[in-house]
């Protein structure tokens, strides 16, 4: 290859990043998804994936992907608008709308591209958007299209409702839009969603909630965190939920009105321009649908496992999250680099998450529990924090 200038540009901040101690690097996997993983022929216990419910291996998930590409065949060959909406994604929305509660869902190939349907769909020219500052990437990249069609946009910090109230009662918009995360990917800490929901009653404000790592997960029977505070499905509401976390396939639905809906049916953009995921995947999600809400056994052992290392950690520096995903604190970058290192030469996979996807000085182990882990596997990993840390 001949070293053309566009080229050594790219390469030198490659360099920066290296020097940075912050260039990523994928492992490759020569198992599936699940508590242990094969990576270089040595096996590890897996504590990096968000696989909550241990489904992304599931045996009876994979039969009915494999069915479903027999009789459905692999692609679905257009967008949905076209000529791509088979009878498995029209019955898959449908059993989400019933789950959720909502009169009608619209399923998406990915979260990140539900996500960037919804809020610049919502809001554009005259109207705002108000976003938590912890909002996952694909949130805040939905909000930059928002602003880009001309919505005015404003983060307040963190879960703090009394800044959003300011801002909400200074807004002369046309159409409000409030987005959050219901469960904070990095820090596992919940949104008060009772409390915005009131906020966006009081100022008659559209709530987007992010719902991926709270579906499947929260709630009676794993419908999310809106069941989990027993708040209502809202007209007012946009539910978001992932389907390759706790459901273990991959793609992601958005719940609402069915105006709602019909609206980012007709409008959003990130549906109506992209191929229809195949419908193999939502003849597997459909059968996952199923494991979930008959799987109260595996949310028990899910909460009983979060339970077990919080108490084994007590003390130390896990963040107060009640949900699946444990941040245990470093600080620095490097140091959380090799303690994820001396851990993984112990056989324990816990990936170490560092800026810019966290605030600086935050660096941290972001460990990630999942129905699939035993008593046992738990217990080697508060062994290993323990004289490692
Ligand atoms: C993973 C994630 C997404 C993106 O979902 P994908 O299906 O992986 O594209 C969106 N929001 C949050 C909070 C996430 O954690």
């Amino acid at each position: 290859m001949t070293d053309s200038t566009l080229t050594a540009q790219l390469a030198g901040e490659l360099a920066d990043i290296a020097t940075a101690g912050l260039s990523r690097r994928r492992r490759v996997l020569d198992s599936p998804a699940g508590r242990l993983a094969t990576v270089d022929g040595k096996q590890v216990l897996n504590f990096a994936s968000n696989d909550y419910l241990g489904l992304a291996g599931n045996g009876e998930i994979a039969a009915a992907m494999a069915a479903g590409a027999t009789q459905w065949g692999a692609g679905s060959g257009a967008s949905h608008l076209v000529s791509g909406h088979l009878t498995p994604h029209d019955q898959l929305e449908n059993e989400i709308a019933a789950f959720t509660g909502f009169p009608r869902a619209l399923t998406f190939s990915t979260g990140y591209l539900a996500n960037l349907a919804v809020t610049p769909t919502l809001a554009s020219r005259g109207d705002a958007v108000f976003a938590d500052k912890l909002n996952h990437a694909s949130l805040i990249d939905a909000m930059q299209l928002a602003k880009a069609n001309g919505a005015d946009v404003q983060r307040y910090p963190h879960n703090d409702v009394a800044a959003l109230e300011r801002l909400l009662a200074a807004s002369t918009a046309a159409r409000k839009v409030i987005v959050t995360d219901a469960v904070f990917s990095m820090d596992g800490d919940l949104a008060p969603l009772p409390l915005i929901y009131a906020l966006a009653e009081h100022y008659d404000a559209w709530l987007v909630i992010d719902d991926a790592h709270g579906f499947g997960v929260l709630g009676p029977h794993g419908e999310g965190s809106l069941a989990h505070f027993n708040l209502p499905a809202s007209e007012r509401i946009l539910l978001m939920g992932t389907l390759g976390k706790a459901a273990g396939v991959g793609g992601a639905f958005v719940a609402g009105s069915a105006t709602a809906i019909e609206y980012l049916l007709q409008k959003g953009r990130s549906y109506i321009f992209t191929t229809a995921a195949p419908p193999a995947v939502a003849c597997a999600l459909s059968k996952s649908l199923q494991i979930i809400r008959d799987g109260d056994a595996l949310r028990a052992n899910l909460m009983a496992r979060i339970g077990q290392l919080r108490d084994g950690l007590a003390g130390r520096a896990l963040l107060p999250s009640a949900t699946a995903i444990q941040p245990y604190i470093v600080g620095d970058n490097e140091a959380a680099v090799a303690l994820a290192k001396a851990l993984w030469e112990r056989g324990l996979w816990v990936p170490a998450i560092r800026p810019p996807t966290v605030p600086k000085g935050t660096a941290r182990l972001r460990i990630s529990v999942s129905a699939a882990h035993t008593a046992d596997d738990i217990d080697q990993l508060i062994t290993a924090l323990k004289e490692l840390a």
